[in-house]
């Protein structure tokens, strides 16, 4: 990842750095925030544009998945088609494997819609088994 950044034509800073590695070992699908929260006691010279704003390179490049849910932007280390779990109660984003829709349905979408399907990525909502267990 790092290494396609730098081609990319973007400096390799301390901090861009560790916002790479941060997010590519994080599988919950955190936010700039999440991400800029975290990394601040370690660099507290961080601005939350220098998280915001590599992380809009990294999607940018389709180094990683940027999925919007709600009003928020979580980013994503997977980038590999998967689906999504996500809890209503606690927010939490599971990643769940994902098969290529059948022809007949880009098919029928392309014929009524006009729209090209490039891929098909799917939300479901629901409770998480902690949430579940807690509302009990
Ligand atoms: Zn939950
Ligand atoms: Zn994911």
């Amino acid at each position: 990842m790092l290494e396609q950044l730098k081609r990319a034509g973007l400096k390799l800073t301390p901090q861009r750095i560790a916002i790479v590695r941060e997010l590519a070992t994080d599988l919950t699908h955190p936010t700039a925030q999440d991400l800029f929260e975290r990394l601040r006691p370690t660099y507290p010279t961080m601005s939350f544009a220098t998280v915001y704003n590599t992380l809009d390179a990294l999607a940018k490049l389709g180094l990683v998945g940027a999925l919007r849910l709600g009003s928020a932007v979580r980013f994503d280390p997977n980038t590999t088609v998967h689906h999504h779990a996500v809890c209503d109660a606690c927010g939490i984003v599971v990643d769940l494997p994902a098969s290529p829709p059948p022809p007949s349905v880009t098919r029928s979408i392309e014929e009524a819609h006009d729209f090209q399907v490039r891929v098909e990525e799917r939300t479901y909502r629901g409770r998480c088994g902690r949430c579940a267990h807690v509302g009990q």
